[in-house]
C-alpha cells in the first residue's frame, strides 16, 4: 500500500446531493453548467465531472484550454465551455476538442474565424458582457455591434450570451442585483433585432442561492456543488462539503516550559507542552498563514496549531488530549466525531476564503474519491517518521 502523509477525500454522494440541491434550485428548463476549472476548485475536475456526468448533466465550464482537453481525453463528451478568455496559443486546441469560448473582443473573434474556416470549422462562441465585474467583457453599448459581427462571420457560431457577477453577496446585494438589471435590460435589446442565442447565463453559486426567479436560460455554479458558498450566505446549511483534508500525527515531542516550536520561534510552550507534528505543509493545503491561528480535529477534539507552518510540516499543542498516538489522523478541514472544521474557517484563520484553501492543496496529496457510507474502508497506510 502506498503510504501517504496527507490525503483529500472527496465525498461523491455528498457531491451528488449537491447537484441535486443545485438542480432544484436552478428549476425546470434551466441548464446546469457546472464550472470545474482549476482542478475543480481542488477537488479533482475529471472526477467531479465523471460524477455530475453520471447524475445526467451534460455541461462543463473551464478555465483554460488545458483543463478542457484534460476533461475530453478522460471521456467527457458533453459540451464543454471555455470561460474567461482564449490566451494565444489556445485556439487550436479549443477547436478540436469542440471547446465552446467566451469572446469580447473584435481582434478575438476576427483571428478566431480565420482559423476556424481554415480548419473548415465552426468556432461556437459566447459573448461576455461586462455589465459591472470590470475584467473582462464588452461593455453593453458595444454588445449589440458586437454580436452583429460574429453573426456575420461564417467561422463563428454564436451560441451564447454571458455576463458575470462581481458581488459576493449575489443578489442579496444591490450590486449584484444591478448588474442582472443591466443584463436583462440588454437581452430585451438585443432581442429586438433577432432572437437571442441559445444559451444565456449570469449565475454563479452566490446568484443561484440567492436570486429569487431570474435565472436566464442556463446557470454556471461553481463552489456550491462543492459544498461551499461565500462565507456570509445562508444557503451554505443546504449543501454539504465534499472535500476533507487529513493526515495523520507522525512525531511527538514533550518540551518544557519556555521551548520555541518553529521557525522564528513565534510560539513558545507557556507550561510543559506535548507537541504533535503532522506531515502536512503549505504545500498539501495548511496556508502559511494559519500559523498559530488555525485549530484541527484529533481524537475528535479541538487542538491549536502552534508555530508557524512550514512546506512540510505543521506542530500542534496536544497536550490537553488524553491518548494521543502517533498514527492518529487529524483533520484539517471536514469532520471527526462530533467536531467540524470547515474550509471557510481555515479561510479565516488565514485571512483568504475557502475557494483559495481547496484550491491550495498541492499535487502531492491525492484525492481520494469515497462514499461517506463506506468511508471506513478507505483510509491509507500510516506513515511514520525516521
Ligand atoms: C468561476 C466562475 C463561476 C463560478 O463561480 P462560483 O462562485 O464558484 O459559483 C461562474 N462564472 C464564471 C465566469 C466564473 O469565472
Amino acid at each position: 500500500m502506498r503510504a501517504v502523509r496527507a490525503w483529500a477525500e472527496i465525498d461523491l454522494d455528498a457531491l451528488d446531493r449537491n447537484l441535486s440541491r443545485i438542480r432544484s434550485r436552478a428549476g425546470a428548463g434551466c441548464e446546469v453548467m457546472l464550472v470545474v476549472k482549476a482542478d475543480a476548485y481542488g477537488h479533482g475536475a475529471v472526477e467531479v465531472a465523471r460524477a455530475a456526468q453520471a447524475r445526467g448533466l451534460r455541461t462543463f465550464c473551464v478555465g483554460t484550454a488545458e483543463e478542457a482537453v484534460e476533461l475530453r481525453r478522460a471521456g467527457i463528451a458533453g459540451r464543454i465551455v471555455l470561460l474567461g478568455t482564449l490566451v494565444d496559443g489556445e485556439a487550436e486546441d479549443v477547436l478540436a476538442h469542440g471547446v465552446e469560448i467566451c469572446v469580447h473582443s473584435s481582434d478575438r473573434c476576427l483571428r478566431l474565424d480565420e482559423l476556424a474556416r481554415s480548419r473548415g470549422d465552426r468556432a461556437r462562441v459566447h459573448l461576455n458582457v461586462d455589465t459591472g465585474m470590470g475584467r473582462l467583457g464588452v461593455p453593453p453599448e458595444r454588445a449589440l455591434a458586437l454580436q452583429d459581427e460574429i453573426r456575420a462571420r461564417r467561422g463563428l457560431e454564436l451560441v451564447g450570451l454571458m455576463t458575470h457577477v462581481a458581488a459576493s453577496g449575489g443578489l442579496d446585494d444591490p450590486g449584484g442585483r444591478a448588474q442582472v438589471e443591466r443584463f436583462d435590460a440588454l437581452c430585451r435589446r438585443l432581442q429586438h433585432g433577432a432572437a437571442l442565442p441559445r444559451h444565456v447565463h449570469a449565475a454563479n453559486s452566490a446568484c443561484l442561492f440567492t436570486a429569487g426567479e431570474r435565472r436566464f436560460t442556463a446557470v454556471r455554479p461553481g463552489i456550491a456543488a462543492f459544498g461551499m458558498l461565500p462565507g456570509h450566505l445562508a444557503g451554505a446549511e443546504l449543501l454539504e462539503p465534499v472535500l476533507s483534508l487529513r493526515t495523520r500525527v507522525v512525531f511527538f515531542k514533550d518540551v518544557p516550559a519556555g521551548t520555541p516550536v518553529g521557525y522564528d520561534g513565534t510560539w513558545s510552550a507557556a507550561r510543559d507542552s506535548r507537541i504533535a507534528t503532522l506531515p502536512i505543509g503549505y504545500n498539501d493545503g495548511m496556508p502559511w498563514r494559519s500559523g498559530n491561528r488555525a485549530e484541527v480535529l484529533v481524537r475528535g477534539r479541538r487542538v491549536p496549531v502552534v508555530g508557524r507552518v512550514s512546506m512540510d510540516y505543521t506542530t500542534i499543542d496536544v497536550t490537553d488530549v488524553v491518548g494521543v498516538e502517533v498514527g492518529d489522523e487529524v483533520v484539517v478541514i471536514g469532520r471527526q466525531g462530533d467536531e467540524e472544521v470547515t474550509a471557510n474557517e481555515v479561510a479565516r484563520a488565514a485571512g483568504t476564503i475557502a475557494y483559495e484553501i481547496t484550491c491550495s492543496i498541492g499535487r502531492r496529496v491525492p484525492r481520494i474519491p469515497v462514499r461517506s457510507s463506506d468511508r471506513d474502508a478507505i483510509v491509507p497506510a500510516v506513515a511514520r517518521s525516521g
